[in-house]
């Protein structure tokens, strides 16, 4: 029985990532769910926010892999089934996510949010530039795309803090873990880059208290789950000016609803979830070497606990 590898998303393109994985897997058959033709001959899935149920048809399934790095929409299921679950998390998105996370602290290091509004007023206002080793960057989360962005901030000559659960060393970067510094560590940032997954400990792990604790003017940037911050809290924040500026690609509810005040805010700049993407070139390479792991009885790589929510 040839194996079979079933794709599900609806916002990928299936012939793509068939074209691409097709090659690597020249012994796999990769189809959509309604071309499956023996369930039993589905070994591995795709899929990005599969339907509820999705798992049940395929009981000789040995690999979920998450099309992309977040995997909050995945873990909590009560139709999870007992094997490996893996993530699409590769350099050429670290890359990615790194590039919009310099361009966001670099725009607010070299303070073009008040040079682009008194642009709009004809205005020439001089504001002399700071050292970026005057500048503190906290960096929450030092995983795959964090630890790579807190590098890549380090490289720029930026006083670059990472906190993370466990202990991390990561050149350049001063690294410290557990909640206990958390308040300490917000304190002490003057650009503050949330890239925590969602799990049931990060949601607003960001709150009012906590937001408070962020120096007078400080910039804030969220490139990772919406709900890790307090909405509403940081909506207030910005309204007040108590935070600066800040940056957001996620949000509680996206879209964002037209309605929602921060919309109107011309401290925030807004972008439609797409700090990074999962560059299916370099995964297919990813997926098809788990693969080739699962069939060798070998363990994964890039393995999501279900228990650990990330
Ligand atoms: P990883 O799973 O590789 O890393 C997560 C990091 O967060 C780790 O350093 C981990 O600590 C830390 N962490 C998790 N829980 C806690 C906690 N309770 N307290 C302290 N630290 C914690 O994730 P990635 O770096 O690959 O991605 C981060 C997130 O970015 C994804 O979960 C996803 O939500 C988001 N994302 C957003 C995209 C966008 O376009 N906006 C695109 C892709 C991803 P430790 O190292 O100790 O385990």
């Amino acid at each position: 029985m040839t194996p079979t590898l079933v794709f599900h998303s609806e916002f990928d393109s299936f012939e793509q990532w068939q074209a691409l994985l097709a090659p690597l897997l020249p012994h796999v058959r990769i189809c959509q769910e309604q071309d499956v033709k023996d369930p039993d001959s589905v070994h591995y899935a795709l899929a990005w926010k599969p339907p509820q149920g999705f798992f049940a048809r395929y009981r000789n399934l040995k690999l979920l892999v998450n099309l992309g790095a977040g995997v909050d929409q995945l873990v909590g299921r009560d139709d999870l089934p007992a094997i490996p679950i893996t993530r699409v998390s590769d350099p050429d998105m670290g890359r990615m996510m790194a590039s919009y996370v310099l361009f966001a602290v670099l725009r607010y290091a070299r303070d073009i949010p008040a040079l682009e509004r008194a642009q709009r007023e004809c205005r020439w206002h001089y504001l002399h530039p700071r050292l970026p080793g005057s500048i503190r960057v906290g960096v929450l989360g030092l995983g795959e795309l964090g630890a790579y962005a807190a590098q890549e901030l380090a490289r720029q000559g930026f006083d670059v803090r990472g906190w993370s659960r466990s202990p991390k060393h990561l050149q350049g970067v001063c690294c410290v873990s557990g909640l206990a510094h958390l308040d300490a560590f917000i304190a002490e940032s003057d650009i503050l880059v949330t890239m925590l997954p969602l799990t049931p400990q990060t949601r607003h792990l960001l709150d009012a208290r906590r937001l408070a604790l962020l120096p007078e003017g400080a910039c804030f940037i969220n490139v990772s789950r919406g709900a890790v911050v307090d909405q509403q809290a940081l909506t207030e924040a910005l309204s007040t000016r108590r935070i600066a500026e800040a940056t957001l690609d996620v949000f509680d509810y996206e879209p964002l609803p037209p309605q929602d005040p921060l919309w109107r805010l011309d401290n925030v700049l807004i972008t439609p979830h797409l700090a990074s993407v999962a560059i299916a070139e370099s995964a297919a390479r990813q997926i098809a070497d788990n693969i080739g792991r699962v069939d060798r009885g070998e363990a994964v790589l890039h393995q999501v606990d279900p228990v650990r929510g990330y």
